[in-house]
């Protein structure tokens, strides 16, 4: 349905809509796709003309396609995300930030096997429910952020073992996804070592920034700059409870704030870099290196030039600035070599274990 010449993760999103789509289980009739659109000047802004398209293939054109986008490409008569949808978003989104944050740093040093997965299992649900209730209230989300930290915080550890801490970035997607990544974080532990993934909602708030930034600097509507303004500090006041509770905790620490990121991708590419990941991509690898994270894998689609911009092309930059820094790049794409991966992981993890020695 979809032409195999676009990046790998317009073909996974467009795969995957379109499998569950055809698999029976829904009413075609009484069906609606959301999609996010970036208006930027990557294929992330063409995904919605992707999906339409495999749509009318399947002979399913009557499934509307609705864009989720800041820059106004497509109005949506009809729905509207109003601010109770945009506040669970933020508390769904909040709780997965915690449990990357807090899963992934006790898992591979737990002293009984599983019980980093059963703490999870039981947030998983104490949040589901919370996100789905009527009128999820402020101070019992935080309640919950606090409680579910320390919970993981609590998990009996072996703290005497050192494994190298890999830190993972890249294309939003194939960062994030298992499918797209071939399960990269089980991967990195299993090779006897600890994945650090950085929060979701720091892209969002970088989404917002690239607002501001061009307002300032490019002559955009002021007004929307605003709005983003203000998205980047009514997340910030949603994160505030768990910010404390991870300085506080014995074994994590608190997202660095979206500024500071852009300070430290600055002095290496423009802000005005916004394509794709953009400077994010560089600042959060500097972010990862700045907290002690030295080894780093950053996913790129096969396909994706914005990111092979910010990512690929700072390596040589970071590895300058920044000496002992271990970052590998790795290609993802539906025919790339699983060897080929794993081998370029191995390598880095190798020097990563010689660098703990
Ligand atoms: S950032 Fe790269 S992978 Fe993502 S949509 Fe744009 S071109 Fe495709």
């Amino acid at each position: 349905y979809v032409n195999n010449d676009a990046c790998y993760p317009s073909l996974i999103v467009t795969g995957q809509i379109m499998d569950t789509i055809l698999s029976g289980n829904y009413d075609t009739d009484r069906l609606a796709v959301l999609m996010s659109q970036t208006g930027g000047g990557c294929r992330a802004t063409n995904y919605v003309a992707f999906i339409r398209r495999a749509l009318k293939k399947a002979g399913l054109e009557h499934i509307p396609v609705i864009s989720i986008n800041l820059s106004k490409i497509e109005s949506n008569p009809g729905f509207h995300i109003n601010l109770e949808m945009a506040v669970r978003l933020t508390y769904a989104a909040a709780f997965g930030d915690i449990f990357m944050r807090c899963l992934y740093r006790m898992r591979p040093y737990e002293l009984n096997k599983g019980d980093s997965e059963r703490v999870h299992e039981k947030w998983k649900k104490i949040c589901r429910k919370f996100v789905t209730k009527k009128f999820p209230g402020l101070p019992e989300f935080n309640r919950l952020c606090r409680e579910m930290i320390r919970d993981f915080d609590s998990i009996r550890i072996d703290e005497s073992l050192k494994k190298p801490r890999v830190g993972i970035v890249g294309e939003i997607l194939v960062k994030y996804s298992p499918t797209a990544n071939n399960d990269l974080v089980n991967l990195i532990e299993a090779e006897g070592a600890e994945a650090v993934v950085p929060d979701i909602l720091d892209f969002m708030q970088y989404c917002f920034y690239n607002q501001i930034y061009k307002a300032e600097n490019l002559g955009t509507q002021k007004s929307t700059a605003r709005i983003c303004s203000m998205g980047i500090r009514v997340i910030d006041h949603a994160r505030k409870a768990a910010f404390k509770e991870l300085k506080r905790s014995r074994h994590f620490y608190p997202p660095v704030p979206i500024r500071e990121i852009a300070k430290y991708a600055s002095p290496i590419v423009s802000i005005g870099n916004q394509t794709g990941e953009g400077w994010f991509l560089t600042g959060e690898m500097v972010e990862l290196i700045h907290s002690g994270v030295k080894n780093i894998v950053c996913t790129q689609p096969f396909g994706c030039l914005p990111n092979h911009v910010v990512g690929k092309g700072v390596i040589k930059e970071l590895r300058r600035k920044y000496p002992g820094s271990n970052i590998v790049a790795i290609d993802y794409d539906p025919g790339a070599s699983e060897v080929n991966q794993l081998n370029r992981i191995k390598l880095m993890l190798s020097t990563a274990f010689k660098k703990l020695a």
